[in-house]
């Protein structure tokens, strides 16, 4: 399969599978998206109901990845990053949650970093890769424990210094091997753009081959699709199915849409957001405005420039009408984010995160405001363990998050990162020392 920059209009620069995980980003500053969407008809997808996760992305990725890699490697790389259950819990007659938060560090990035990562260290045999990545808390576990002991890379992983939780600051900044953990004095904002400068440092670049495992990598999107193919497939297949799943930067969402137009019968999308409503602007007016972001209690999501709209425009190949017949967005305050996560507490024993929340309450609000067919089954996706964001959900409702053992043995590990100054010129010299030749 080839790939091609959403950029690149008229496909002059396809590039192979392994290339366009390398380069993360393509050169022209778009995304990577394949040439062409292989459908799959439904008997086909009739006969997939009994595959394990691992053995669907087998048959769902084999096109995308190949001559890149062989099916021999797909397999190995889908067990270990669909190592663990996609449980659908049923919260009621017709609403369901699809827990992905059963990996490693209990969020869904787990699969997709966890599948890049063994697609990367596949790749980068010839010369050390070095990732970088920027992270406000969640991301940076995923990704570090998803590259941990990954061969032929190593991770360095930027964050705020004193503005992330201690868990978090333990589930990345403790594990050694092959990950580098940089405490930055400054924000969010600063780690991200030291990130972005050493990748628009071409001198940088010639000694040193920099990668990123950011969400709008190929590797880290397409595997995506997967889970939201399994729990589709143990559903009723004669009641259409609706998808909420909360968003933020469009990665997720965007590649359960890839399996729709694969042929995965899914009769409607839906953007769970918090207060960050661009896209629901952009689906209600046609106009897509990117704004500064607002801080929310769904924080993962507070995004307010979305990378992956440009392959949600191109999935629907830009007609914006098939979009919204499809795809539809509901934004959602902190006040009504608490409040469901209290009413589903009390009412059915089952504890939301956040993020989760918003996917619930795009349910409640588009039954009311759509007439589903009838029968119609509601899947939300949970997307990271409410005892991820215990001390927000403690504050804001009172309720306890009960800390998973995996979770919990982190509590215990030192925190080994090294400090750097908010400035290039440090940041610079630190990568060449480290990891330049001399
Ligand atoms: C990253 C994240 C999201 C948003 O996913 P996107 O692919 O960026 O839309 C939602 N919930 C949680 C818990 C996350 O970590």
């Amino acid at each position: 399969m080839e790939y091609f920059s959403t950029s690149d209009a008229r496909k002059d620069h396809g590039v192979d599978f392994r290339r366009a995980t390398l380069d993360g980003l393509a050169p022209d500053g778009g995304l990577y998206v394949p040439a062409q969407i292989q459908h799959v008809d439904s008997d086909e997808w009739s006969a997939r109901t009994s595959l394990t996760p691992s053995e669907l992305a087998v048959a769902m990725l084999t096109p995308y990845v190949a001559p890149s890699l062989s099916s021999d490697e797909l397999a190995e790389v889908c067990s270990k990053a669909f190592s663990f259950d996609f449980p659908l819990v049923q919260i009621e007659e017709d609403i369901w949650s699809l827990e992905l938060f059963h990996g490693p560090t209990l969020a869904f990035k787990d699969v997709g970093a966890r599948f890049l990562a063994e697609c990367m260290s596949r790749f980068s045999s010839d010369r050390e890769t070095i990732v970088l990545v920027a992270t406000s808390g969640d991301t940076g576990s995923a990704v570090a424990n998803g590259f941990l002991g990954a061969r032929g890379v190593e991770t360095v992983i930027l964050y705020p210094k004193d503005k992330v939780s201690p868990l978090q600051e333990k589930q990345f900044a403790s594990l050694g091997e092959n990950t580098t953990a940089l405490a930055i004095d400054g924000a969010f904002d600063d780690c991200q753009s030291l990130v972005k400068q050493a990748f628009a440092d071409h001198t940088l670049r010639e000694s040193i081959a920099l990668s990123s495992a950011n969400s709008i990598n190929v590797a880290r999107w397409l595997p995506q699709s997967v889970y939201f193919a399994y729990a589709a497939l143990k559903l009723d297949p004669e009641a259409p199915i609706v998808f909420s799943v909360p968003s933020g930067n469009f990665g997720n969402i965007t590649a359960g849409i890839f399996a729709t137009r694969c042929g995965l019968q899914v009769h409607r999308w839906i953007a769970a957001l918090n207060a960050n409503d661009v896209v629901e602007r952009f689906l209600r007016t046609g106009n897509f405005e990117p704004r500064a972001s607002t801080p929310t209690l769904a924080n993962a999501m507070d995004v307010g420039n979305p990378s992956n709209i440009a392959r949600l425009n191109y999935l629907f190949d830009h007609d914006f009408d098939a979009l919204v017949n499809e795809v539809d967005a509901r934004s959602f305050s902190d006040t009504a984010i608490s409040n469901a996560i209290k009413e589903v507490h009390s009412k059915h024993g089952y504890l939301l995160d956040p993020h989760g929340a918003t996917g619930w309450l795009a349910l409640q609000a588009t039954r009311e405001a759509v007439a589903w067919p009838k029968g119609t089954q509601m899947v939300f996706a949970e997307t990271a363990h409410p005892a991820k964001f215990g001390e927000a959900i403690r504050r804001h409702t009172g309720l306890d998050a009960p800390i998973p053992a995996r979770l919990a043995a982190f509590a215990q590990r030192e925190v080994r990162a090294e400090s750097l100054k908010a400035n290039y010129g440090a940041f610079r010299s630190w990568l060449s020392e480290r990891f330049g030749h001399h």
